[in-house]
């Protein structure tokens, strides 16, 4: 796709989410992610655009949200020179962790990190699909926090605009996503 513009590359990407109606649930619209990752050709495209925000921001680790933010995380992480964290369900992980818990629709939820994965010198990249609600990824943000890292950038494939999850965040959160869908 080298021929075409970003804005070109940008709607191709766009129009290669897949959009599957009452999933899992009636009343869901599921966006679907796998096909961006399905050729050689998205896949490449996808990861140069993600990458582009990064390239001279001193990346050392990309901290990458289960199960969805395994994906682009370790690519993007292999491409910055830099390592990969897994944030994890509870039970997961099998050292020592801190953990988080955060409200979801019905009850509440928790995610856990190594406490020996980052350090006071490391500049966090966390990534994800998507941005819904913005919960998972402001309790992500909160747990990278407590690690006293020395900045954290904060990353999605996709944005859900209309349910606002940035407004949860600090306003000086860099927080970028590549691309934006109404509901
Ligand atoms: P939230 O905490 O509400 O921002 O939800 C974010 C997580 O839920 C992401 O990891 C997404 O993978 C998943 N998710 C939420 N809503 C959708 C949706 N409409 N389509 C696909 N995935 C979703």
């Amino acid at each position: 796709m080298e021929q075409f513009t970003k804005e070109q590359k940008l709607a191709f990407l766009k129009n290669t989410v897949r959009n599957i109606p009452d999933f899992p649930i009636p009343g869901i619209q599921f966006k679907d992610v796998t096909p961006l990752f399905n050729t050689k050709e998205v896949l490449s495209t996808l990861t140069d655009i993600l990458l582009e925000e990064y390239k001279n921001k001193g990346v050392t680790k990309v901290v990458g949200i289960e199960s969805r933010g395994f994906i682009m995380g370790p690519i993007m992480a292999l491409e910055l020179g830099a390592g990969f964290v897994p944030i994890r369900k509870p039970g997961k992980l099998p050292s020592e962790v801190f953990e988080e818990e955060y409200k979801k629709e019905y009850g509440t939820d928790k995610i856990q990190i190594h406490k020996d994965s980052l350090s006071e010198s490391d500049v966090v990249l966390i990534h994800d699909d998507l941005l819904a609600t913005g919960g998972t990824m402001f309790a992500a943000y909160n747990l990278v926090k407590k690690m006293n890292v020395k900045k954290i950038y904060v990353n999605f494939i996709l944005e859900l605009e209309e349910l606002q999850g940035r407004t949860l965040f600090p306003n000086d959160v860099d927080i970028k996503s590549l691309m934006r869908f109404s509901i």
